[in-house]
């Protein structure tokens, strides 16, 4: 997608503060974090969000899901706990229309989502 944010962070054509990255997979922080830990794991392939998944990408959302424990080592929240969350479409407020997936820990975050 030639004019998508995420893509170009992706590929490095925008810079940003890597924590993980793998052939599928790449990690980095928000921009405006809303907590000490807060990760954006996007797929190195251009993904609208949960609507656009099919049996063609799924393996990129596999393997994100497999890295998620690997970030959360390296940012210092797999044991304290972290939360996972995808704003889905316009009534979740999705700004960036390539999926992503923000991982937020480093402190309590209360009974509430907060994104
Ligand atoms: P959304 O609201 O779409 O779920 O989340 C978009 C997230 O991307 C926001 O938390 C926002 O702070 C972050 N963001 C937007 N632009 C940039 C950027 O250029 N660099 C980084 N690192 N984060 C960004
Ligand atoms: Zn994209």
């Amino acid at each position: 997608m030639e004019d998508c944010l995420f893509c170009k962070i992706a590929n490095g054509e925008i810079n940003s503060e890597k924590i993980y990255e793998n052939d599928y997979v790449y990690a980095f922080s928000d921009i405006n974090p809303v907590a000490p830990v807060h990760v954006l794991v996007i797929p190195k392939k251009h993904i609208e969000n949960l609507n656009d998944i099919n049996d063609e990408n799924i393996e990129y959302v596999t393997e994100i899901m497999k890295s998620i424990k690997e970030i959360a080592k390296i940012t210092n929240v797999y044991e304290s706990g972290y939360r996972l969350i995808t704003n889905n479409g316009d009534d979740a407020d999705q700004v960036v229309k390539h999926i992503h997936f923000h991982l937020v820990g480093g402190k309590f975050l209360g009974e509430k989502i907060i994104l």
